[in-house]
């Protein structure tokens, strides 16, 4: 099967009752036994779930993965893969990675012993020098968040694969319709399934999807033991969301081209971040290891010129929120909003600045989207 088949029929179980043509929600917690020792497959909704199995089958099959494990949140995703780790381990990872799992490293990993290092991972060497004999994983998340820098995924797995390190590739922002860093080397591939993977900004959720069976194992018993897997209703809607996954992609993507191109020589825009654009400084590097760039860019306002507020209350079709990967355009000032979980420190190390603005460009009409940005800058 093709990705787009894989999309729209992958774990869609077909109902033997009725012969519904969608996967049904089972919300019951509980599923009856025949007798001891012998159910039909589930006993207990925080263990299993067949609406959310078909979901986690869909996802699995898309990042040609083994298994995959749906949480219900992206951050719950991230903690039970965190808990592969011990107390003494270290982990090397990005200093421009998702506030929110900074956050959560930085806080509760770090109070249980476990060392990380924030870094520039856009060289490889430089990677190289961090590792230690305590080192246990590498986390990446490329493109990162909100400058859209690119890391490299293969050369970072061949240095891990050499110390036996796990490779987790936080893959969000590019989903698996663009980005497979399970076949490029990593170990795990995580998702916030609140973005692109659901689409539709009605829904959190997370998903693991691992490359082995052992790996897949650990990070089951992990969910169902921390209690974090993603309810039957909201399984329901991801799976609901992902079958067009292809086509809202290809939309995103096209829209969010034009528009970087249009800011990229807008007087009062100052830099314009998008590894789409040939100027971009890992635009090859994109190419090598992904089918397309995504639709997350950002750029710097010119703030001498137009102040961010005056901006983004002129914009018409972008809502001032958080989060991203809907169908609706979003816009957003990460100094003040998403990254404002990293310290300030972390944050000019991360080379974020106050004017930076960050869009997720939505399905919306392109040339709508490119008026509305040039009246509110002019
Ligand atoms: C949103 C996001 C997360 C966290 O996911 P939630 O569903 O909000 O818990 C993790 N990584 C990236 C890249 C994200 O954009």
């Amino acid at each position: 099967m093709k990705f787009n088949t894989k999309a729209v029929h992958e774990g869609v179980r077909k109902d033997e009752s009725y012969n519904s043509v969608i996967t049904p929600i089972y919300p019951s917690s509980t599923f009856r036994f025949d007798r001891i020792g012998e159910n039909r497959g589930y006993d207990y909704t925080r263990s299993g779930n067949p609406t959310r199995k078909a979901l986690e089958e869909n996802i699995a099959a898309l990042e040609e993965g083994v298994a995959a494990s749906c949480t219900s949140t992206g951050m719950s995703a991230s903690t039970a893969v965190l808990h592969l780790l011990k107390t003494g381990d270290h982990v090397i990872t990005g200093n421009d990675i998702y506030g929110g799992t900074y956050r959560l490293m930085t806080s509760l990993f770090s109070d249980m012993g476990i060392k990380f290092d924030f870094i520039d991972m856009a060289s490889v060497s430089n990677i190289k020098q961090y590792i230690t004999s305590t080192t246990k994983m590498i986390w990446i998340e490329t493109p990162s968040n909100p400058l859209l820098r690119i890391v490299d995924i293969r050369a970072i797995c061949r240095i891990a694969q050499e110390q036996s390190l796990i490779v987790v590739v936080d893959n969000t922002f590019m989903t698996p319709y663009f980005q497979k860093p399970l076949l490029l080397g990593a170990d795990i591939s995580l998702h916030s399934t609140t973005k692109y993977i659901n689409g539709h900004s009605d829904v959190v959720g997370g998903a693991i999807v691992s490359k082995t069976l052992d790996l897949a194992q650990k990070i089951y018993f992990n969910v169902n033991a921390l209690g974090v897997s993603e309810a039957p209703f909201d399984s329901w809607l991801v799976l609901r969301g992902v079958k067009t996954l292809p086509l809202r992609m290809e939309k995103h993507q096209q829209n969010a081209l034009k528009i970087a191109e249009f800011l990229n020589h807008h007087p009062k825009v100052i830099h314009t971040y998008y590894p789409g654009l040939k100027t971009h400084p890992n635009y090859e590097l994109c190419q090598s290891q992904s089918s397309g760039f995504g639709a997350m860019l950002s750029f710097d306002l010119d703030e001498s010129q137009l102040t961010l507020d005056d901006f983004f209350a002129k914009l018409k079709y972008y809502s001032l929120a958080e989060s991203l990967g809907g169908v609706e355009s979003l816009i957003e000032a990460p100094w003040y909003m998403s990254h404002a979980s990293m310290s300030e420190e972390a944050r000019n190390l991360a080379g974020i600045k106050k004017c930076n603005v960050r869009v997720s460009v939505g399905i919306e009409d392109s040339e709508d989207l490119i008026e509305d940005l040039s009246q509110a800058l002019d």
